[in-house]
């Protein structure tokens, strides 16, 4: 499905270092500030509680003085609560575009302004704190089933998280096992399917509830009841946020309030489905090859 648009490379990198640092219960944001490529600013101020607005100002970006640049011009204006579906080639920059929002580089270029304040202007740990991030292979790291659910939200109430947990419909398989949410996980254990990781990293969403939303969404072949429970928990979760989507699935970009076609580093068309399947563009060749096709080979199969 969709595999054209590739896993999100460049942020599963700077993940995996993070992954390997939480073994040792550290939390993220602690891990991140060390990361020596983003600091804080000696003057650095909280970033104001926000409501999820988001402007790139002709953001261009390359990865080192040595290497080519890899965004150019960068141009986006997204209003709290919108869904945002980035499609394109691999390697066209859509990881680097969220890697950006998130900080986890700064633009060489031009401006990153979450409700008006600049994100190199602010502190990492305020900016991060705000917003939420699920990974294609969603992260989860040694410890209780609670303390995954918690991270980012320790002072989370029993109720919450026991909210959080059922709207996810986490909390049937998780009651299956003898001792609950105090069941221990491994980072790439094998006691969740992938399936159930993603709800867990989507029930953790909800427990923090940031106002702004990175989500890569799954490949993985899923049974279909655990493909519907992600689906609704998915719909769930993006509620009432801005959601930034590395979209695979042709639903959840049929859905987007907006879709950005990302091709060699420049957003070179954006619009809702409709309204992109109107330009003579990628966006329709790839429906039209990747979709269509799918479509007459599942009519052909009964599938
Ligand atoms: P996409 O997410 O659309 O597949 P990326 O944002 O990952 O694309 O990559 C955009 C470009 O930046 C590619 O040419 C890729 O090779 C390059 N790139 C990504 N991450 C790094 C990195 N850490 N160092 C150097 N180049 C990178």
């Amino acid at each position: 499905l969709w595999r054209f648009w590739g896993p999100l490379s460049a942020l599963s990198k700077v993940y995996s270092q993070v992954l390997s640092a939480m073994a040792s219960a550290e939390r993220i944001f602690e891990v991140l500030d060390t990361d020596p490529e983003v600091k804080d600013q000696t003057d650095a101020k909280p970033l104001k509680t926000i409501q999820g607005s988001v402007v790139f100002e002709n953001v261009s970006f390359r990865y080192g003085e040595d290497k080519p640049e890899v965004l150019h011009g960068v141009n986006l204006q997204i209003k709290p609560g919108q869904r945002v579906a980035l499609v394109g080639p691999t390697g066209a920059g859509k990881s680097t575009i969220v890697n950006l929002l998130m900080r986890f580089y700064d633009a060489t270029g031009g401006r990153i302004l979450i409700d008006g304040q600049d994100v190199k202007d602010v502190t990492l740990e305020s900016l991060r704190r705000q917003m939420g991030i699920v990974l294609q292979d969603s992260f989860i790291f040694s410890g209780t089933i609670e303390e995954n659910l918690r991270y980012g939200n320790e002072d989370a109430s029993d109720e919450a998280l026991m909210r959080a947990a059922t709207s996810v419909r986490i909390d049937k398989f998780v009651s299956a096992f003898a001792d609950g949410y105090h069941t221990q996980v491994e980072e790439r254990g094998s006691k969740l399917s992938v399936g159930q990781r993603q709800l867990l990293a989507f029930g953790r969403v909800l427990l923090s509830d940031p106002r702004i939303l990175i989500l890569d969404e799954a490949t993985s072949s899923v049974d279909t009841e655990t493909e519907q429970h992600i689906q609704s928990a998915l719909q769930t979760v993006l509620e009432g946020r801005t959601a930034f989507i590395i979209a695979h699935r042709l639903s959840t970009i049929r859905d987007a309030d907006l879709i950005l076609v990302v091709q060699d580093g420049r957003i070179s068309e954006q619009g809702t489905h409709d309204e992109l399947l109107k330009i003579d563009g990628l966006y329709r060749k790839l429906y039209r090859t990747q979709f269509e096709m799918q479509q007459s080979l599942t009519m052909q199969t009964g599938a």
